[in-house]
């Protein structure tokens, strides 16, 4: 099906939010075709364990993805691995182009294109990126077995990415700007009691420190907030982890957005400022965040589009008859 240049639906990313459409459109029969981006299956296939994901006490996020993909699959989806480069949402149908040439117009498109780890924009954190500093302790904690490691954060992700480099670390330093992790209690307590962990507080990076030949880390400055005093710290890995930017890029000039780039929808739904266009998952919750209520939204987001599509042939059905008739 993938050669398909004229689709009903078309879904961007594959994160819990673009599967969980996809599945709904699918057994809707509006036999969407879903473009997965750079990174199929988003933001879970870079974390480890997951352990709030009902019905799963335990999984790894990788394969959480490998199956909401197959389930995807099953239901009929046309899963495509290619990249939006370019969205025109300008007339109906809209048009995607993509990576590899191919285009793709669409009578509705829903939009779950996540959100991307967000850096401190200092030159010396750009300049080592990729040489000692990283925001994927997932992907690159492997390289620092027996060495020290520095993560900067507070929340979710920075205590997940300081606890899974204890498995590599000799030595794991977090170091956040407060005086209290906005991580969850039981994150925070199995931190607190790690043996590898040290916690600095009222910290922030000032600089990352290096050598040139070969290129690498040799520690941080970190600053006292509290007093402006510098001191410097050694560490082989610097993994910076303070949160998510929407990735609103394809429609930050053609969409109503707010908060810093998140999608606006209309409030209780999945509807964007152009009809025919929805989105659903971080691109558009800055407050919430998590898997289960990314695929909650990708679910409203095919039943919006299944809405509005049958409006658009003359048969009019409102979303909570289409709850009905899919359940
Ligand atoms: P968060 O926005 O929750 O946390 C970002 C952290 O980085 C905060 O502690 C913040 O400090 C700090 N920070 C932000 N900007 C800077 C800066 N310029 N300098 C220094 N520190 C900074 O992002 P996360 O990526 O941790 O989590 C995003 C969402 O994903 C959350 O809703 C989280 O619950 C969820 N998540 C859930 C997981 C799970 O359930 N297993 C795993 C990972 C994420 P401050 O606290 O002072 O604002």
């Amino acid at each position: 099906m993938t050669e398909r240049s004229h689709v009903k639906l078309l879904i961007i990313g594959s994160g819990p939010a673009g599967y969980t459409a996809a599945v709904y459109a699918s057994r809707a029969m509006l036999e969407p075709m879903l473009i997965q981006g750079m990174q199929p299956g988003g933001q879970l296939t870079i974390t480890t364990e997951v352990e709030n994901w009902p019905g799963e006490t335990e999984i790894q996020g990788p394969e959480l993805m490998v199956k909401m993909e197959a389930h995807a699959l099953a239901m009929g989806a046309d899963v495509v691995t290619d990249m939006v480069t370019r969205l025109d949402l300008s007339s109906r149908p809209f048009t995607a182009e993509c990576d590899s040439g191919r285009v793709v117009r669409a009578d509705a498109v829903i939009l779950a294109t996540g959100a991307q780890a967000r850096w401190l924009g200092l030159p010396s954190e750009e300049k080592y990126k990729g040489f000692g500093v990283s925001a994927c302790a997932t992907c690159d904690g492997f390289f620092y077995r027996n060495r020290e490691v520095i993560v900067i954060g507070g929340g979710n992700t920075a205590v997940e990415e300081a606890l899974f480099l204890t498995k590599f670390a000799s030595k794991v330093t977090l170091v956040h700007r407060r005086d209290s992790l906005r991580a969850e209690k039981i994150l925070q307590h199995r931190l607190l009691n790690h043996p590898k962990v040290e916690v600095i507080w009222n910290h922030e990076l000032a600089e990352v420190t290096g050598a040139e030949t070969p290129m690498g880390v040799s520690g941080a400055v970190l600053r006292n907030l509290l007093d402006g005093s510098t001191r410097q710290v050694a560490a082989d890995g610097i993994f910076v982890a303070i949160g998510h930017a929407p990735a609103s890029e394809l429609v930050k000039d053609q969409l109503e957005l707010h908060n810093g780039g998140y999608v606006k929808v209309e409030p209780g739904s999945t509807r964007t400022s152009i009809p025919g266009v929805f989105a659903a998952g971080d691109l558009t919750d800055h407050v919430y965040r998590q898997a289960v209520t990314s695929a909650g939204m990708g679910c409203m987001a095919a039943l919006d589009a299944e809405h509005f599509l049958a409006a658009q042939d003359g048969v009019e059905t409102a979303p909570e008859q289409l709850v009905a008739s899919i359940a």
